[in-house]
Protein backbone atom coordinates (compact mmCIF):
# COMPACT_ATOMS: atom_id res chain seq x y z
CA UNK A 1 0.00 0.00 0.00
CA UNK A 2 1.91 3.44 -1.26
CA UNK A 3 -1.30 5.36 -2.48
CA UNK A 4 -4.26 6.66 -1.23
CA UNK A 5 -6.99 6.94 -3.91
CA UNK A 6 -9.80 9.57 -3.85
CA UNK A 7 -11.90 7.21 -4.56
CA UNK A 8 -12.02 3.30 -4.45
CA UNK A 9 -14.60 1.56 -6.23
CA UNK A 10 -15.39 -1.77 -5.68
CA UNK A 11 -16.91 -3.81 -8.51
CA UNK A 12 -16.40 -3.93 -12.31
CA UNK A 13 -19.74 -3.79 -14.08
CA UNK A 14 -21.28 -0.89 -16.00
CA UNK A 15 -21.99 1.21 -12.58
CA UNK A 16 -18.50 0.73 -11.64
CA UNK A 17 -17.12 2.12 -15.85
CA UNK A 18 -19.68 4.93 -15.32
CA UNK A 19 -18.34 6.03 -12.30
CA UNK A 20 -14.46 5.96 -13.51
CA UNK A 21 -15.65 8.14 -16.50
CA UNK A 22 -16.59 10.34 -14.63
CA UNK A 23 -14.12 10.52 -11.89
CA UNK A 24 -11.45 10.70 -14.74
CA UNK A 25 -13.19 13.98 -15.90
CA UNK A 26 -13.32 15.19 -12.30
CA UNK A 27 -9.63 14.63 -12.15
CA UNK A 28 -10.02 12.31 -9.09
CA UNK A 29 -7.62 9.73 -8.49
CA UNK A 30 -9.66 6.04 -9.09
CA UNK A 31 -8.99 2.45 -8.40
CA UNK A 32 -11.98 -0.57 -9.34
CA UNK A 33 -11.35 -3.51 -7.52
CA UNK A 34 -12.56 -6.07 -9.89
CA UNK A 35 -13.86 -9.64 -9.82
CA UNK A 36 -13.23 -11.50 -13.56
CA UNK A 37 -15.38 -10.02 -16.03
CA UNK A 38 -17.54 -13.25 -16.69
CA UNK A 39 -19.08 -13.08 -13.24
CA UNK A 40 -20.97 -9.40 -14.25
CA UNK A 41 -24.44 -9.77 -14.61
CA UNK A 42 -23.66 -7.82 -18.26
CA UNK A 43 -21.82 -10.31 -19.03
CA UNK A 44 -24.58 -13.14 -19.41
CA UNK A 45 -26.84 -11.23 -20.88
CA UNK A 46 -27.70 -12.80 -24.45
CA UNK A 47 -28.45 -9.57 -26.49
CA UNK A 48 -28.56 -5.99 -25.27
CA UNK A 49 -31.26 -3.88 -27.50
CA UNK A 50 -32.17 -1.03 -25.08
CA UNK A 51 -29.02 1.20 -23.99
CA UNK A 52 -29.57 4.24 -26.03
CA UNK A 53 -26.50 4.88 -28.56
CA UNK A 54 -24.97 1.71 -29.30
CA UNK A 55 -26.73 -0.84 -31.82
CA UNK A 56 -27.62 -4.05 -30.44
CA UNK A 57 -24.88 -6.55 -29.07
CA UNK A 58 -24.12 -9.51 -27.00
CA UNK A 59 -23.50 -8.81 -23.46
CA UNK A 60 -20.10 -10.05 -23.08
CA UNK A 61 -19.14 -7.66 -26.22
CA UNK A 62 -20.61 -4.69 -24.42
CA UNK A 63 -18.67 -6.01 -20.91
CA UNK A 64 -15.42 -6.02 -22.60
CA UNK A 65 -16.02 -2.11 -23.85
CA UNK A 66 -16.47 -1.40 -20.52
CA UNK A 67 -13.45 -3.22 -19.20
CA UNK A 68 -11.63 -1.16 -22.07
CA UNK A 69 -13.05 2.18 -21.04
CA UNK A 70 -12.11 1.74 -17.33
CA UNK A 71 -8.49 0.80 -18.38
CA UNK A 72 -8.15 3.28 -21.27
CA UNK A 73 -9.22 6.27 -18.41
CA UNK A 74 -6.49 5.75 -16.56
CA UNK A 75 -7.68 3.96 -13.32
CA UNK A 76 -6.06 1.11 -11.39
CA UNK A 77 -7.60 -1.85 -11.80
CA UNK A 78 -7.03 -4.17 -9.18
CA UNK A 79 -7.59 -7.67 -9.76
CA UNK A 80 -9.41 -9.88 -7.56
CA UNK A 81 -12.18 -10.10 -4.84
CA UNK A 82 -12.59 -7.42 -2.00
CA UNK A 83 -12.95 -9.29 0.83
CA UNK A 84 -13.70 -6.61 3.75
CA UNK A 85 -13.65 -2.83 4.16
CA UNK A 86 -12.09 -1.05 6.79
CA UNK A 87 -13.68 2.45 7.96
CA UNK A 88 -11.21 4.59 9.50
CA UNK A 89 -11.62 8.18 10.56
CA UNK A 90 -11.33 10.06 7.10
CA UNK A 91 -10.60 7.30 4.62
CA UNK A 92 -11.43 3.60 3.79
CA UNK A 93 -9.32 0.62 3.77
CA UNK A 94 -9.73 -2.00 1.49
CA UNK A 95 -8.16 -6.03 1.67
CA UNK A 96 -7.86 -7.71 -1.49
CA UNK A 97 -6.75 -11.27 -0.97
CA UNK A 98 -4.12 -10.33 1.56
CA UNK A 99 -3.23 -6.66 -0.54
CA UNK A 100 -4.79 -3.82 1.29
CA UNK A 101 -6.19 -0.60 -0.33
CA UNK A 102 -6.74 3.02 0.77
CA UNK A 103 -8.80 5.33 -0.71
CA UNK A 104 -10.70 8.71 0.68
CA UNK A 105 -14.21 7.94 -0.63
CA UNK A 106 -15.70 4.66 -1.51
CA UNK A 107 -18.66 3.40 -3.92
CA UNK A 108 -19.90 0.15 -3.86
CA UNK A 109 -21.01 -1.25 -7.12
CA UNK A 110 -20.65 -4.54 -6.85
CA UNK A 111 -24.11 -5.76 -8.82
CA UNK A 112 -25.73 -8.41 -6.61
CA UNK A 113 -25.39 -11.64 -6.14
CA UNK A 114 -27.64 -14.29 -6.47
CA UNK A 115 -25.51 -16.74 -3.90
CA UNK A 116 -27.18 -16.79 -0.52
CA UNK A 117 -24.58 -16.90 2.29
CA UNK A 118 -24.97 -20.73 3.73
CA UNK A 119 -26.36 -21.08 7.24
CA UNK A 120 -23.56 -20.24 9.70
CA UNK A 121 -21.56 -18.15 7.24
CA UNK A 122 -22.21 -14.89 8.40
CA UNK A 123 -22.60 -15.88 11.89
CA UNK A 124 -19.28 -17.52 12.08
CA UNK A 125 -17.24 -15.19 9.80
CA UNK A 126 -14.10 -14.51 10.99
CA UNK A 127 -14.29 -17.06 14.19
CA UNK A 128 -13.73 -20.00 12.27
CA UNK A 129 -14.96 -19.03 8.55
CA UNK A 130 -12.94 -17.18 6.21
CA UNK A 131 -12.68 -16.04 2.74
CA UNK A 132 -9.00 -15.71 2.44
CA UNK A 133 -6.46 -18.58 2.93
CA UNK A 134 -3.45 -16.13 2.03
CA UNK A 135 -4.64 -13.80 4.60
CA UNK A 136 -5.85 -16.53 7.52
CA UNK A 137 -4.00 -20.02 6.57
CA UNK A 138 -1.13 -19.24 9.00
CA UNK A 139 -3.80 -19.69 11.72
CA UNK A 140 -4.63 -23.25 10.99
CA UNK A 141 -1.15 -24.82 10.36
CA UNK A 142 -1.44 -28.53 11.33
CA UNK A 143 -5.00 -28.37 11.79
CA UNK A 144 -7.59 -29.20 9.61
CA UNK A 145 -9.50 -27.03 7.38
CA UNK A 146 -12.44 -27.12 4.70
CA UNK A 147 -12.15 -25.41 1.54
CA UNK A 148 -15.47 -25.37 -0.16
CA UNK A 149 -15.33 -23.58 -3.89
CA UNK A 150 -14.53 -24.96 -7.66
CA UNK A 151 -12.57 -22.38 -9.13
CA UNK A 152 -9.33 -21.86 -10.10
CA UNK A 153 -8.74 -19.46 -6.69
CA UNK A 154 -9.84 -22.13 -4.53
CA UNK A 155 -7.62 -24.38 -5.77
CA UNK A 156 -4.81 -22.65 -5.43
CA UNK A 157 -6.11 -21.79 -2.32
CA UNK A 158 -6.29 -25.27 -0.80
CA UNK A 159 -2.82 -26.20 -2.27
CA UNK A 160 -1.52 -22.79 -0.37
CA UNK A 161 -2.99 -24.41 2.79
CA UNK A 162 -1.81 -27.95 2.03
CA UNK A 163 1.84 -26.25 1.26
CA UNK A 164 2.01 -24.84 5.09
CA UNK A 165 0.73 -27.71 6.63
CA UNK A 166 -2.90 -28.14 6.88
CA UNK A 167 -4.49 -31.04 6.18
CA UNK A 168 -7.16 -29.72 4.08
CA UNK A 169 -10.85 -31.28 3.01
CA UNK A 170 -11.79 -30.29 -0.82
CA UNK A 171 -15.43 -29.55 -1.44
CA UNK A 172 -16.04 -28.67 -5.14
CA UNK A 173 -19.92 -29.43 -5.87
CA UNK A 174 -22.43 -26.87 -5.38
CA UNK A 175 -24.79 -28.13 -3.13
CA UNK A 176 -26.47 -27.20 0.70
CA UNK A 177 -23.29 -26.55 2.96
CA UNK A 178 -23.80 -25.98 6.93
CA UNK A 179 -21.41 -24.38 9.23
CA UNK A 180 -21.83 -25.56 12.63
CA UNK A 181 -20.64 -24.72 16.05
CA UNK A 182 -20.39 -23.07 19.66
CA UNK A 183 -17.93 -19.98 20.10
CA UNK A 184 -16.08 -21.14 16.76
CA UNK A 185 -17.03 -23.53 13.82
CA UNK A 186 -16.09 -26.74 14.53
CA UNK A 187 -18.44 -28.58 11.98
CA UNK A 188 -18.99 -28.26 8.13
CA UNK A 189 -22.42 -30.13 7.14
CA UNK A 190 -22.73 -31.62 3.36
CA UNK A 191 -24.86 -33.73 2.05
CA UNK A 192 -26.14 -35.25 4.95
CA UNK A 193 -22.16 -35.84 6.75
CA UNK A 194 -20.91 -34.18 9.03
CA UNK A 195 -17.05 -33.04 9.13
CA UNK A 196 -15.12 -32.13 12.22
CA UNK A 197 -12.49 -29.00 10.62
CA UNK A 198 -11.10 -26.52 13.06
CA UNK A 199 -11.92 -23.60 9.77
CA UNK A 200 -13.67 -23.48 6.43
CA UNK A 201 -12.70 -21.39 3.96
CA UNK A 202 -15.46 -20.15 1.62
CA UNK A 203 -13.76 -18.89 -1.84
CA UNK A 204 -16.73 -17.17 -4.29
CA UNK A 205 -16.30 -15.03 -6.69
CA UNK A 206 -18.77 -12.73 -4.74
CA UNK A 207 -18.39 -11.20 -1.19
CA UNK A 208 -22.38 -10.50 -0.32
CA UNK A 209 -22.58 -6.86 0.22
CA UNK A 210 -24.19 -7.10 3.71
CA UNK A 211 -20.50 -8.68 5.02
CA UNK A 212 -18.46 -6.28 3.06
CA UNK A 213 -18.74 -2.76 4.09
CA UNK A 214 -19.50 -2.68 7.95
CA UNK A 215 -22.40 -0.48 9.03
CA UNK A 216 -24.63 0.34 5.99
CA UNK A 217 -27.80 0.30 6.26
CA UNK A 218 -30.24 -2.07 4.07
CA UNK A 219 -34.14 -1.42 2.13
CA UNK A 220 -35.59 -4.74 0.51
CA UNK A 221 -32.32 -6.42 0.77
CA UNK A 222 -30.70 -3.59 -1.15
CA UNK A 223 -28.27 -0.75 0.00
CA UNK A 224 -30.15 2.17 1.35
CA UNK A 225 -29.03 5.27 -0.83
CA UNK A 226 -30.37 8.77 -0.96
CA UNK A 227 -30.96 10.32 -4.25
CA UNK A 228 -27.15 11.41 -4.40
CA UNK A 229 -26.39 7.73 -4.14
CA UNK A 230 -25.67 8.17 -0.65
CA UNK A 231 -25.22 5.31 1.84
CA UNK A 232 -26.07 5.57 5.39
CA UNK A 233 -22.13 5.43 5.92
CA UNK A 234 -20.31 8.87 5.34
CA UNK A 235 -18.15 8.68 2.15
CA UNK A 236 -19.38 5.46 1.30
CA UNK A 237 -21.74 5.69 -2.39
CA UNK A 238 -23.64 2.75 -3.89
CA UNK A 239 -24.80 2.53 -7.65
CA UNK A 240 -26.20 0.08 -9.92
CA UNK A 241 -27.81 -3.42 -9.05
CA UNK A 242 -26.68 -3.36 -5.25
CA UNK A 243 -29.07 -0.39 -4.78
CA UNK A 244 -32.07 -2.05 -5.98
CA UNK A 245 -34.45 -2.53 -9.18
CA UNK A 246 -34.85 -1.89 -11.75
CA UNK A 247 -31.78 -4.52 -12.59
CA UNK A 248 -31.02 -2.28 -16.23
CA UNK A 249 -27.65 -1.28 -17.25
CA UNK A 250 -29.08 2.54 -18.16
CA UNK A 251 -30.01 2.83 -14.10
CA UNK A 252 -26.66 1.28 -13.19
CA UNK A 253 -24.95 3.43 -15.58
CA UNK A 254 -26.63 6.53 -14.71
CA UNK A 255 -26.31 5.70 -10.96
CA UNK A 256 -22.49 5.44 -11.35
CA UNK A 257 -22.43 9.08 -12.68
CA UNK A 258 -24.72 10.14 -9.98
CA UNK A 259 -22.24 8.43 -7.22
CA UNK A 260 -19.10 9.69 -8.58
CA UNK A 261 -20.46 13.29 -8.32
CA UNK A 262 -21.56 13.03 -5.02
CA UNK A 263 -18.06 11.18 -3.99
CA UNK A 264 -16.40 14.45 -5.82
CA UNK A 265 -18.39 16.84 -3.75
CA UNK A 266 -17.99 14.78 -0.59
CA UNK A 267 -13.56 14.98 -1.28
CA UNK A 268 -13.88 19.16 -1.52
CA UNK A 269 -16.11 19.03 1.27
CA UNK A 270 -19.51 20.19 0.13
C1 LIG B 1 -29.12 -12.68 -18.20
C2 LIG B 1 -29.23 -11.19 -18.03
C3 LIG B 1 -29.75 -10.41 -19.05
C4 LIG B 1 -29.87 -9.04 -18.90
N1 LIG B 1 -30.35 -8.28 -19.92
C5 LIG B 1 -30.45 -6.95 -19.82
C6 LIG B 1 -30.94 -6.16 -20.90
O1 LIG B 1 -31.27 -6.68 -21.97
N2 LIG B 1 -31.04 -4.82 -20.70
C7 LIG B 1 -30.69 -4.20 -19.52
O2 LIG B 1 -30.81 -2.98 -19.43
N3 LIG B 1 -30.20 -4.93 -18.49
C8 LIG B 1 -30.09 -6.29 -18.61
N4 LIG B 1 -29.59 -7.04 -17.57
C9 LIG B 1 -29.24 -6.35 -16.31
C10 LIG B 1 -27.88 -5.66 -16.37
O3 LIG B 1 -26.90 -6.56 -16.86
C11 LIG B 1 -27.52 -5.17 -14.97
O4 LIG B 1 -28.54 -4.31 -14.51
C12 LIG B 1 -26.18 -4.42 -14.95
O5 LIG B 1 -25.13 -5.24 -15.44
C13 LIG B 1 -25.85 -3.97 -13.53
O6 LIG B 1 -24.59 -3.39 -13.51
P1 LIG B 1 -23.74 -3.32 -12.14
O7 LIG B 1 -22.49 -2.60 -12.49
O8 LIG B 1 -24.60 -2.78 -11.06
O9 LIG B 1 -23.46 -4.84 -11.74
P2 LIG B 1 -22.73 -6.04 -12.50
O10 LIG B 1 -22.86 -5.94 -13.98
O11 LIG B 1 -23.23 -7.30 -11.87
O12 LIG B 1 -21.20 -5.85 -12.13
C14 LIG B 1 -20.76 -5.98 -10.79
C15 LIG B 1 -19.35 -6.54 -10.82
O13 LIG B 1 -18.78 -6.40 -9.52
C16 LIG B 1 -18.09 -7.59 -9.20
N5 LIG B 1 -17.98 -7.74 -7.74
C17 LIG B 1 -18.98 -7.99 -6.86
N6 LIG B 1 -18.49 -8.09 -5.61
C18 LIG B 1 -17.15 -7.90 -5.74
C19 LIG B 1 -16.10 -7.90 -4.80
N7 LIG B 1 -16.32 -8.12 -3.49
N8 LIG B 1 -14.83 -7.69 -5.24
C20 LIG B 1 -14.58 -7.47 -6.57
N9 LIG B 1 -15.56 -7.45 -7.52
C21 LIG B 1 -16.82 -7.67 -7.09
C22 LIG B 1 -18.97 -8.68 -9.81
O14 LIG B 1 -18.26 -9.92 -9.90
C23 LIG B 1 -19.29 -8.04 -11.14
O15 LIG B 1 -18.25 -8.28 -12.07
C24 LIG B 1 -29.47 -8.41 -17.69
C25 LIG B 1 -28.93 -9.20 -16.65
C26 LIG B 1 -28.82 -10.57 -16.82
C27 LIG B 1 -28.23 -11.40 -15.70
Amino acid sequence: MDQIYDVLIIGGGPAAASAVLTLKNRGKSAAVVSNREESASLYKAEWITNYPGLSPMSGAEMTALFRRQIEEAGAAVIKGRAISVLHMEDSFGVAVGSDYYMAKALIVAAGITREKLYPGEGEYLGRGVSYCATCDGMLYRGKTVAVIGAGEEARHDADFLESIGCRVLRFEKNGRYEIRGDIKADTLVFAGEEHRVDGVFIIKDTVSVTKLVPGLVYENGAIAVDRRMQTSVPGVFAAGDCTGKPYQLAKAVGEGNVAALSACDYLSGK
